[in-house]
């Protein structure tokens, strides 16, 4: 199955593909990630991409484009893919329709209220890419990844001004999507606000697998 994750950041869309991993057997691919794991290495694409996602902007189409369609050749996504993060303009869904057309779309769907609180606590590991919350779910010992031993700490791009620049880029580049692929007639809604556990339960239904 071919799916597409789309919601504003802080929806939970990434903690959320961590469990629809487990339930569905396919890979997880976020573009999110991608970049930030360039980043850490300082490969050309990091260096080119790093102040764009410091300040809370989209990394070019072109960029973003190629470097999905160098992801999705690859042999472990023959059974579907969890697409996380992309598309996030409408020349990229059109971009990916051409190449590879998604079963189903999940929009999450949460107010900004909730947003500003679940991304002004967010803590992520460096290494492995576990997301923690201050409030919600902090590590054991401070500044230590419960799973892997990297360290904690909060993305440039979770600061509060990068946030209010991203709910902006959200609204008036990625919201257009949810209109795109419900006239398709592939767009499934989640309620994202409730706790995890809820939220897995909305997608299972959503996806008709409870
Ligand atoms: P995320 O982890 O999905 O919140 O992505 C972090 C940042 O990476 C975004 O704020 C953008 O700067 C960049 N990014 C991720 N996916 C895309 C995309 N599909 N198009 C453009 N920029 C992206």
């Amino acid at each position: 199955m071919k799916l597409i994750f789309l919601g504003p950041p802080g929806a939970g869309k990434g903690t959320l593909a961590v469990k629809a991993v487990e339930i569905l057997n396919i890979p997880h691919i976020s573009t999110g990630a991608i970049f930030r794991s360039a980043i850490a290495d300082q490969s050309l694409l990091g260096l080119k991409v790093k102040a764009i996602i410091d300040a809370g902007k989209l990394v070019d189409d072109e960029t973003t484009i190629e470097l999905v369609k160098e992801r999705l050749v690859r042999d472990d996504v023959k059974t579907g893919s969890i697409l996380d993060g992309f598309p996030r303009t409408i020349p990229q869904a059109e971009a990916l329709a051409a190449f590879s057309e998604a079963d189903k779309v999940v929009n999450f769907d949460i107010p900004d209220s909730s947003v500003l609180e679940r991304l002004g606590g967010r803590r992520v590991c460096r290494k492995c890419g576990h997301n923690f919350h201050v409030i919600f779910d902090n590590p054991k010992k401070e500044g230590i990844c419960d799973y892997c031993g990297g360290e904690v700490y909060t993305r440039d791009d979770d600061k509060a001004e990068a946030v209010q620049k991203r709910l902006e880029v959200y609204r008036t580049q990625t919201a257009p999507l949810i209109e795109f692929y419900r006239n398709r007639g592939i767009l499934v809604d989640v309620d994202a606000r409730p706790a995890v556990d809820e939220v897995v339960e909305n997608f299972k239904k959503a996806l008709g697998r409870s």
